[in-house]
């Protein structure tokens, strides 16, 4: 009964906000049912105390993250959606994306913003250093499933891998002791995946500074995702007969520069703004 109490307030707030109530009626809410409740077990008690502070806290900070929500819809529906209903139209009857892209979940390297990708033109995988691991149907079915699905359900045509300046995970990466130790849950046993460039980088060019070490290693690792990609027989066979093309890619945000690879071919030409 008094866990009931405890959660039906909070409940109708989730809704109320969306109504567009404002923090302090949240606040204030939370409070007057603390205080109306005196009989509430200590645990209710301490989690809407605990749910005021929180509350009060975000609204110190000025952000309010269900009006960012709001607003970035907003703005989309008004200056894109709106705009292009013949594109949202095409779009519902299905898609057709010539891409499968590789990305870091790095939030400053998404690929639509960066290459201009419209609704429909990529289908997106996104994770730690944007690694593609071996095919492995137990450990890493979430990654098969989604290449599988743009291989030979969509028909895809390239698959792009891109890499990242300033990546997190592939520093995690090169920071991994020797022993091969880990500290973290899942964060170092996922980059693992790309240990092999670890060691190419280590053996090439392991006298140069760590900055410069972990640079190089965000591009192998995409050659080292490259080559992981090839262990699918669906896109090994598609490679193969040349109905799809694998690329490596590294976008560099300090410099302003993207690379483009082929799997076999040398570097093209940077593309520099
Ligand atoms: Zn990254």
């Amino acid at each position: 009964m008094l866990k009931r109490l405890a959660c039906h307030p909070i409940r109708r707030f989730r809704k109320e906000k969306m109504a567009e109530y404002s923090y302090e009626d949240a606040i204030a809410g939370l409070n007057k049912l603390l205080s109306e409740n005196g009989n509430l077990q200590p645990a209710a008690a301490a989690k809407i105390k605990q749910m005021t502070a929180e509350f009060e806290s975000a609204e110190s900070k000025g952000f309010d993250p269900v009006e960012r929500i709001k607003s970035g819809f907003v703005r989309f529906k008004a200056e894109k959606y709106g705009k292009n209903p013949a594109l949202y139209s095409e779009l519902a009857k299905g898609q057709s994306p010539k891409f499968l892209v590789f990305a870091c979940s790095d939030s400053r390297v998404c690929p639509s913003h960066i290459l201009d990708f419209q609704p429909g033109e990529a289908f997106m995988v996104r994770n730690i250093a944007n690694m593609v691991p071996p095919y492995d149907q137990k450990k890493y079915s979430g990654a098969g499933a989604a290449i599988e699905y743009a291989v030979l359900h969509l028909k895809v045509e390239n698959i792009v891998v891109i890499g990242h300046s300033c990546c997190g995970g592939i520093k995690g990466l090169m920071s991994i002791p020797d022993d091969g130790t880990t500290s973290t849950d899942f964060i170092e046993d996922w980059v693992k995946i790309c240990l092999p460039a670890k060691s190419t980088v280590k053996s090439e060019c392991g006298s140069l500074e760590f900055a410069k070490q972990c640079t190089n290693c965000e591009k192998e690792a995409v050659n080292v995702s490259l080559g992981n990609l090839l262990t699918y027989p669906f896109v090994r066979e598609r490679a193969m007969k040349k109905t799809l093309a694998l690329k490596g890619a590294h976008y560099d945000f300090v410099k302003g520069s993207f690379e483009l690879w082929n799997l076999d071919c040398g570097i093209s030409p940077t593309v520099s703004v």
